[in-house]
């Protein structure tokens, strides 16, 4: 694979752009660069028609300083050992950048789930979950939804794992569902801090949110939430997509109706009164805002000149190469980065896991009080520094992110 489109190769390559920055110590660096455990499973699944199929899941911790393993589950048929360690490697920062109390972990099963049915994938999350019981556990490993996996998944991994210790533990995952102890706000959590750090943005750059063109790449848990949310405050969403393709209307989209339809249809495309764009074509839409709500490596030196918002928001993780970051912040386009602006996902999932050890519960509001709170600390504190130290928001919060995990890997110190 070319090496801009290696999220592992990518993901050391921003960590050594801030090593430099923050003078960090090469035992210290060279420690980071490495992932602590990597677990690699085969899991046999039953299918519908009678057949086995093994498919081949893992589980990889980055860095474990600061907290228990944390970090979601991808289902996909282009998941690879590089790219969870990449995962993983992020959600390392993200839990820094956001200061709360975990390592970063990351897990993927390499599968198609949009040709399997619900009985296969519950039979193949089961026994994955048995295979990866050695390393999960509410003060061990603690996964939670990514891409095509969701609160049913991780009620999946709830019972299984509470099935074999004999009592149940809700704690071992987050985004599970409310009614088995999940957090309320959790399932909108990752879109409503993509808006909050845009709403921060934006304010910054003296652009008002009321009237604010913003196109959105991918239509999951993020895209759809970012969506709706981003037009409750006021902004014109004029176009989003999925993987078949893409809707714009220049003076915006119905977001609930877009929602409606999808339901019906089960994609965005042949939403009425829209035109049809390609993902590219979305990607490179004159709008304020760019939001990247879907997969890895999206903005690359290919398409990077093209891009035409005024700021990029990483909805999705790792959507933009470091060659593209060069590009975008040449040509003055103001970013988001991805350990920023999509942590509002694994904030609440603390929140989640907190509330979950107290057995004592939130309201909703409460919880996007809480996150709202958190996100515009973490956010003032990247801008001061990227202004301070005259470097993009990336590089920023890296400096901040990594710089806590070094002090914290340091002070440990080394065993044995
Ligand atoms: N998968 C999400 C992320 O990439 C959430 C992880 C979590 O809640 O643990 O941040």
């Amino acid at each position: 694979m070319d090496d801009e489109l290696n999220p592992l190769a990518m993901a050391r390559q921003q960590l050594d752009q801030v090593a430099e920055r923050i003078h960090l110590e090469p035992d210290v660096h060279e420690k980071l660069k490495h992932c602590k455990r990597t677990l690699i499973v085969a899991v046999p699944t039953s299918m519908d028609d009678g057949s086995l199929r093994v498919f081949t899941g893992y589980r990889v911790h980055h860095n474990l300083a600061r907290g228990p393993a944390k970090g979601g589950i991808r289902y996909h048929p282009g998941v690879s050992l590089d790219e969870v360690s990449a995962l993983a490697m992020w959600m390392t920062w993200k839990c820094a950048l956001m200061d709360i109390p975990f390592g970063g972990a990351k897990g993927g099963v390499i599968c198609s789930p949009k040709e399997m049915s619900l009985r296969e994938l519950e039979r193949m999350t089961r026994r994955l979950t048995s295979e990866m019981m050695i390393i999960l556990g509410p003060d061990k490993d603690i996964p939670a939804p990514d891409i095509n996996t969701n609160a049913q998944t991780m009620a999946w991994i709830l019972d299984t794992y509470s099935m074999n210790v004999g009592h149940s533990v809700p704690s071992v995952v987050t985004g599970k569902p409310v009614s088995v102890g999940g957090s309320r706000g959790r399932e909108d959590a990752t879109g409503r801090g993509c808006v909050c750090t845009m709403r921060e943005a934006l304010a910054h750059l003296g652009l008002p949110i009321a009237g604010a063109r913003v196109a959105v790449q991918g239509f999951g848990n993020v895209g759809r939430a970012t969506a709706r949310l981003a037009q409750q405050a006021g902004a014109r969403v004029v176009a989003v997509s999925d993987e078949w393709g893409g809707v714009y209307h220049p003076h915006g989209l119905d977001i609930d109706a877009v929602i409606r339809h999808d339901r019906q249809v089960g994609r965005v495309g042949g939403f009425a009164g829209s035109d049809a764009v390609t993902n590219a074509e979305l990607l490179e839409l004159e709008c304020e805002v760019l939001i990247p709500a879907a997969l890895g490596h999206q903005l690359t030196q290919a398409n990077a000149g093209r891009v035409r918002a005024r700021m990029v928001v990483e909805g999705a993780n790792g959507p933009t190469t470091p060659a593209a970051d060069q590009i975008l912040n040449d040509r003055g386009i103001f970013l988001l980065p991805d350990i920023l602006a999509n942590a509002g996902g694994v904030t609440v999932s603390y929140f989640e896991w907190v509330q979950g050890l107290m057995e004592y519960f939130w309201t909703e509001e409460e919880v996007n009080e809480r996150l709202e709170r958190l996100l515009r600390q973490a956010f003032a504190d990247v801008l001061r520094t990227s202004l301070q130290e005259k470097v993009p928001m990336r590089v920023a919060a890296y400096m901040l992110a990594v710089s806590r995990v070094a002090e914290a890997t340091r002070i440990r110190g080394k065993y044995p």
